[in-house]
């Protein structure tokens, strides 16, 4: 048996190795297209802080560990899926077509480029690859003059990295708050006020209408009527599934390559994990892309598993979004922005910058954010993915929505057949 691992990030990684776990002798071979080992992208903000070398970044620190493992290793860039002769078809010309038994699709994603006048020039720059992690710290030097476009997950991490860099940094978020698609409007609002209060420049509700050369710097134009001259952009307005190449493969795809619960595409002999899958979300039961490492890695395993003629399954995908801005964590769940029919609470104390919204669809906890609280967010996922029927811990969380923890061990730990 063969099986192509097409994508050498934590999904493909993963994956990989489980099919070796299994199957010791099956024939195993991961594709990346970037020239570097296996890495992970969640590494870059530490190698940008100066934490880390690049090597710290690898996913397995072993440079003979895929070796041992038997795992061949390509390098090449795949352009075409032919479903019917199950033949990845490569760009490059020594890359002859290669065949598989099973295929796994772990691509991951690519950064969205807004369509912006000149946002193809020099000195702009995503922050998705090694490569890109290199520019930056090229021109990212301590004074320089950065404008950071989105404020959104990406944007929010890699703040910390570029601020340690002793930047003068403008961050601009055409949302009205930061982290628009992850955060309640108080929450994205009060990270938005920690961030000016650590020296950052913060425009929301302002669009990067064009980026034009100015010598070595560049002048972005503001839809606030502002026009800053900058050193470096980086475009951080998001990403989405690298689904491209697969245009004219015949799998069914719609934001990203639709998988089962098996993470079984369209075709039964090919697979897809990671932030190329569009899976089904846990807490509504409609797909979803969740484009997060903890969600890749577990893809990852139920597919190896299924490769291998294993019986593994996916009970839906859950949105965890944990964030690090500047030193303030902040963190949302599930449901976050709330259930129709449902209830909520919300605690707000801005001067010490902590908050918590609960979410509510009858009795069960659907859906939290939270700023500034660290002590128990386990907890809050715990309850949102058990489905715990909170009977009167319900009203005494409308009363005080801090008292998780208590709630957990009243009601979670009684119904906790769901952890075993
Ligand atoms: C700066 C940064 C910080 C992040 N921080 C966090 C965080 O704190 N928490 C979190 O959960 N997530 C974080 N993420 C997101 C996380 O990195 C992704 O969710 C994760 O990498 C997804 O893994 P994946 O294996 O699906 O895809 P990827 O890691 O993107 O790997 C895909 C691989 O496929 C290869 N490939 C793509 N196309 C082809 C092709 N046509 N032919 C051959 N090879 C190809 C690519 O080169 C790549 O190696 C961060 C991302 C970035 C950029």
């Amino acid at each position: 048996m063969k099986h192509v691992i097409l994508g050498n990030g934590p999904a493909g990684v993963i994956a990989a190795e489980t099919i070796r776990k299994r199957s010791p002798e099956d024939e195993i071979v991961m594709i990346g297209s970037e020239d570097v080992p296996p890495y992970s992208r969640m590494a870059i903000p530490y190698l940008l802080m100066g934490d880390i070398q690049e090597s710290g970044t690898y996913l397995r620190k072993d440079q003979n560990h895929f070796a041992k493992l038997k795992i061949e290793q390509l390098h090449g860039k795949v352009k075409s899926l032919d479903c019917k002769t199950k033949q990845l078809i490569f760009a490059e010309e020594e890359n002859k077509p290669l065949a598989f038994d099973k295929l796994l699709i772990a691509t991951g994603s690519v950064p969205v480029q807004p369509p912006i006048p000149g946002i193809n020039l020099p000195g702009v720059h995503s922050c998705w690859t090694l490569e890109d992690a290199r520019a930056i710290e090229q021109l990212a030097k301590p004074g320089s003059r950065v404008l950071q476009m989105g404020a959104g997950f990406i944007g929010c991490i890699i703040l910390e990295a570029l601020a340690s860099r002793k930047l003068e940094l403008t961050v601009v978020e055409m949302g009205n708050r930061m982290v628009p698609r992850m955060m309640t409007e108080v929450a994205g609002g009060m990270i938005k006020q920690w961030v000016q209060s650590k020296g950052v420049e913060v425009f929301t509700d302002t669009r990067v209408q064009e980026i034009t050369q100015s010598g070595s710097a560049l002048n972005v134009k503001l839809s606030n009527g502002k026009t800053l001259e900058v050193d470096l952009v980086i475009s951080a307005t998001g990403v989405k599934p690298n689904i491209q190449f697969l245009n004219h493969s015949g799998l069914e795809i719609e934001t990203g390559v639709l998988v089962n619960q098996h993470m079984q595409t369209s075709h039964p002999d090919i697979y897809a994990a990671g932030d190329i899958a569009e899976g089904i979300d846990f807490s509504t039961g409609h797909r979803i892309v969740n484009a997060i490492q903890p969600n890749a890695a577990e893809q990852a395993r139920i597919a190896g598993i299924s490769m291998t003629g294993g019986e593994a399954q996916s009970l839906g995908t859950m949105q965890i979004n944990v964030l690090d801005t500047l030193g303030l964590i902040s963190s949302s769940f599930g449901l976050w922005s709330g259930a129709k029919g449902g209830d909520h609470v919300e605690l707000v104390d801005r001067e010490d910058f902590k908050y918590v919204r609960l979410e509510f669809l009858g009795d069960v906890l659907v859906g939290a954010t939270t700023v500034g609280a660290t002590d128990h967010i386990g907890v809050l996922r715990g309850l949102i993915q058990s489905k715990t029927a909170l009977g009167e811990w319900k009203e005494h969380l409308l009363n005080n929505p801090t008292q998780t923890m208590e709630a957990y061990l009243a009601k979670a730990q009684a119904q906790s057949a769901w952890m075993n």
